[in-house]
């Protein structure tokens, strides 16, 4: 998909960056490498991602 720009997925606390990607309905449960807590991360909401309108602010990327 050319265009398409990964949302940041960052520590809440100390907002460093853990990777870039696009989750889509789920969870994933990251390391953070520098305060080594656990975060859990959530996907969009599947519908927001299936919007089909050109320009619907609910889409991604
Ligand atoms: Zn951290």
């Amino acid at each position: 998909m050319p265009g398409v720009s990964y949302k940041e997925y960052r520590c809440p606390h100390d907002q460093k960056l853990l990777f870039k990607g696009i989750l889509i309905d789920s969870e994933v449960e990251v390391k953070c490498r520098d305060c080594k807590q656990l975060v859990v991360l959530k996907g969009e909401p599947v519908n927001a991602w299936i919007c089909k309108k050109e320009h619907c602010p609910n889409r991604i990327g």
